[in-house]
């Protein structure tokens, strides 16, 4: 079949079935006719050449008589092999056969814009509409080509107009160059060499003089985007880089330039302007810097730690045998040494810890300050549980130590959440969660340790979380109660006072005792408003049994370290008891050792201000804690009240006796009073009387009793 003539009579095809639809209109229309007649017209005359073509050959089969006008050579050598690639601009024939390629081999019809060279040598833009015709036998390419030359030509002057305005526009404080690229000469305005410090008549005009002021690290960047432009890949060079200065320094500049190219598409001429960005770059830098690290200790804050995290998650995924450990540190009782030392002593602090951690990381670590106390490690890989433990007891050694801040010894510990990514985490935000859980197990069971997350923990910070919400709806509801216990002299076998005991009558399950709930409180700060009302509440009733005819009765409080280390609790109890008129000597501040010695010297401050105006103050528990009677001489402690452990012991146990009747002896030697809590029977109750302990409390005497039934005790 030849090709030639199957293309004309598809042409003639088509005519000839527009013309038949044409008439099949009832009513044959004028308009229509003259259409007709038009598009046979553009086929015949205008610039439209159909043409079908063997590709893999490079080979015409058929070209409309007018191709001859549109470059200039005769319609027979267009059928001659090759011809169409010699005459394609060659910078687009690549593409173009890569397209029609495409256009064969899938089937597909196409539209592409490119560019011929005529006889004369000048450029001629075509459209070519491209589709595949298929036989029995063979596939070929086939289409129509019209010329837009002028088309193009209006755009690409439209388009040189808007770039040489924009140019002008931003020329005004821009140094501007102008570059003959055959000669290597350019010529830069004095704006420009001002720019890098120098005068008119001290810098040349060749591309040496810039170039080679370029900054080492920026050199490939801007020389790779130079080529692309002068390739005619990109339509503009445009440029932000470090140029040397006079001075010896590097300023910020961004060079713009277009590319003239001559008809080979070399390009020629290049021209543009450069502009000192240093300024907005230093801010954008100072941006950056603000935004990703901390500004006291310069660490990485929390924005940048999730960063290097994501790609910690993403690295282990990748590789194997990579594995990384997060570590989140928080300070113990930093807010009591930021309140009771001022805050410059806490940053000082924060600084001091921050240069000890960083002296435990390796290179390939990440400290960061999260914000406030708290800090994070990302440890780089690690090899296995051993390695981070040994690193965890690390920092938690260097953390003891005692730091100086303006010449006082502060001494800070720290409670660490460890995460091993053997977890298979995808987010880091998931990790930071379930270290800070980890976390606040450590502070929990004491501080100054870590802990390794686990699975169970969630479950319980979410237990957590609820009893937390209970807790706000049971002081709303006003759902506390508060159970007296007698403690009675042995002395006199009367009742002396009261301890007060937190009970949270809750509306479905009962009773809850202290132990459940108090460790909430005390996590979240509920413990403050808690212990407030506990204070008021007591104070009053004792006042009111007082003035009842039951005189000099005591109160024993119980206070937890948070409220012990509260600001205004001196102030605070002082007001309760101005208001309810109960004298200070009947109340009795319960705290434990441990709570004590939290920071030595604010104890030892604040029982002096409550001792001065005459509250008493009573160590619970004791023996179960540090049992040092040495420090007892230094804080103004009143009374001892042994811990129902040894008490239970008394009688089965000959060391338990033993120590008993020894501490109550120290303690009198000190001056001490001495109470016995949990006393359930009589020989435990004549024991202690025998051994001169001074007063009992427990089951045998009395249980905790509401207000009501406590009353009955005074007689
Ligand atoms: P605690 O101050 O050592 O109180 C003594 C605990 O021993 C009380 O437990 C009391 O009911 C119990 N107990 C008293 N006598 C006996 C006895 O003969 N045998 C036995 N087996 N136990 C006896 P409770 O009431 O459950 O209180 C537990 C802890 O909760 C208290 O220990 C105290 O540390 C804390 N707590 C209680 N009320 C408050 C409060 O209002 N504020 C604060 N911060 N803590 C409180
Ligand atoms: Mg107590
Ligand atoms: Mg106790």
């Amino acid at each position: 079949m030849n090709f030639k003539k199957q293309t004309k009579t598809r042409l003639i095809q088509k005519i000839e079935e527009l013309n038949r639809e044409i008439e099949s209109l009832s009513g044959i229309d004028e308009q229509l006719k003259g259409q007709k007649e038009f598009y046979e017209k553009i086929l015949k005359t205008a610039n439209v050449i159909p043409w079908e073509m063997d590709c893999e050959n490079d080979l015409f089969l058929y070209v409309g008589e007018q191709a001859e006008k549109i470059l200039g050579y005769p319609v027979k050598d267009w059928y001659k092999p090759g011809f169409f690639s010699k005459n394609t601009y060659p910078g687009d024939i690549d593409t173009v056969k890569a397209i029609f390629k495409h256009t064969f081999n899938e089937d597909i019809d196409n539209i592409l814009e490119f560019r011929l060279v005529s006889k004369q040598k000048e450029t001629v833009w075509v459209r070519c509409y491209i589709s595949v015709i298929k036989t029995e036998m063979c596939k070929r390419l086939s289409g129509f080509m019209i010329d837009i030359s002028e088309h193009k030509k209006i755009e690409a002057s439209l388009r040189e107009s808007e770039e040489r305005f924009e140019l002008a526009i931003n020329g005004a404080n821009d140094g501007l160059w102008d570059w003959d690229i055959e000669q290597d000469t350019i010529f830069f305005t004095p704006r420009w060499k001002n720019m890098l410090g120098y005068q008119d008549s001290e810098i040349g005009n060749n591309s040496e003089e810039w170039f080679s002021r370029i900054n080492r690290n920026d050199k490939n960047r801007v020389v790779e985007e130079l080529e692309s432009h002068l390739k005619g890949s990109s339509r503009h060079f445009q440029a932000e880089y470090r140029i040397l200065h006079k001075s010896g320094t590097y300023i910020w500049v961004l060079t713009r330039g277009i590319a003239f190219f001559n008809e080979e598409g070399k390009a020629t001429r290049m021209a543009g302007s450069q502009t000192d960005i240093s300024e907005r770059k230093i801010v954008e830098g100072q941006l950056l810097h603000d935004s990703l690290y901390d500004e006291l200790t310069e660490l990485p804050n929390r924005v940048l730690f999730v960063d290097r995290l994501k790609q910690g998650i993403r690295r282990a995924k990748e590789d194997a045998s990579y594995d990384f450990a997060v570590l989140l540190i928080d300070l113990d009782r930093f807010k009591i040494i930021n309140d009771s030392m001022g805050y410059e002593v806490g940053d000082k602090l924060l600084l001091k810890m921050s240069h000890r951690l960083e002296a435990c990381i390796g290179s390939e670590d990440t400290l960061a300050r999260l914000g406030g106390d708290e800090f994070a490690i990302l440890l780089s890989s690690v090899k296995d549980i051993i390695h981070v433990t040994r690193f965890a007891e690390l920092v938690l050694k260097i953390s003891m130590l005692p730091i100086v801040v303006k010449k006082q010894r502060v001494s800070a510990t720290m409670s660490i959440g460890l995460i091993l990514n053997k977890l298979d985490y995808d987010k880091p935000d998931d990790i930071l969660r379930d270290a800070e859980t980890a976390m606040y197990q450590a502070k929990n069971e004491g501080r100054a340790r870590y802990k390794f997350f686990k699975n169970s923990m969630r479950k319980d910070a979410i237990k957590l979380l609820k009893m937390e919400d209970d807790l706000h709806m049971a002081l709303e509801r006003q759902e506390f109660e508060i159970h007296y216990q007698a403690i009675v002299s042995l002395l006199t076998n009367k009742v002396e006072g009261f301890e007060a005991l937190l009970r949270w009558k809750h509306p479905l399950r009962g009773y809850i005792y202290p132990d459940e709930f108090i460790p909430v409180a005390e996590e979240t700060g509920l413990i403050i408003p808690i212990g407030e009302w506990v204070i008021k509440k007591v104070c009053s009733q004792i006042q009111s049994w007082n003035e009842a005819g039951h005189e000099g009765l005591t109160i024993s409080v119980n206070f937890s370290a948070r409220q012990f280390e509260r600001k205004n609790m001196v102030s605070f109890i002082k007001n309760v008891l101005t208001e309810t008129g109960l004298s200070p000597e009947c109340f009795k501040m319960e705290i434990t050792e441990s709570v004590t010695m939290r920071n030595l010297e604010y104890s030892r401050k604040i029982l002096r201000e409550l001792s001065n105006i005459g509250i008493k103050i009573l160590i619970d528990d004791f023996g179960t804690g540090y049992s040092s009677l040495a420090y007892l001489k230094w804080f103004p402690i009143d009374i001892l009240k042994i811990d129902k452990s040894f008490v239970f012991e008394l009688l089965n146990n000959s060391g338990d006796s033993e120590i008993v009747s020894a501490i109550i002896a120290m303690a009198h030697r000190l001056n001490i009073r001495v109470i016995a809590e949990g006393v359930e029977d009589i020989q435990q109750f004549e024991f202690l009387k025998k051994n001169n302990c001074d007063y009992a409390q427990g089951y045998y005497i009395s249980k905790p009793i509401p207000s009501y039934k406590a009353v009955k005790l005074l007689g």
